[in-house]
């Protein structure tokens, strides 16, 4: 797709809603490669020359994404790809798979996550 202010301006729209939704603070958007670049290295390390590779990108210590635009072909893709990074924002332990693919399908649909609280083990009596 081709970034222009207005899309620009809808994608960080975008991203404010459904934050909101994942009950995450939302992320820095980054929108094109050269604004990955701009980032200091430590920020993107590990995929910082190859983002431009993939659709999106999340930095997750950063609480940094990048949206890869200019790769993405449509509308459709454009807003599974937000969700599917902000699904890692929200649930930072899951990795690829059945049911990281149902969350971010939920998270489409609309659905609403209580904030990521990071499971406590029970104490030994
Ligand atoms: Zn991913």
């Amino acid at each position: 797709m081709r970034l222009d202010d207005d899309l620009r301006l809808a994608i960080l729209e975008k991203v404010g809603i459904y934050s909101a939704r994942f009950s995450i603070p939302p992320p820095v958007v980054l929108l094109t490669q050269r604004e990955v670049l701009s980032m200091p290295k430590e920020a993107t390390e590990g995929r910082r020359t190859t983002a431009y590779k993939y659709y999106g990108v999340s930095y997750l210590a950063e609480n940094l994404i990048f949206i890869n635009v200019r790769k993405i072909p449509d509308e459709r893709a454009l807003e599974s790809t937000i969700v599917h990074e902000l699904v890692h924002m929200r649930f930072p332990y899951l990795s690829h798979g059945r049911r990281f693919s149902r969350l971010v399908r939920r998270g489409l649909r609309g659905a609403r996550f209580a904030p990521y609280a990071r499971r406590r083990r029970a104490a030994p009596n």
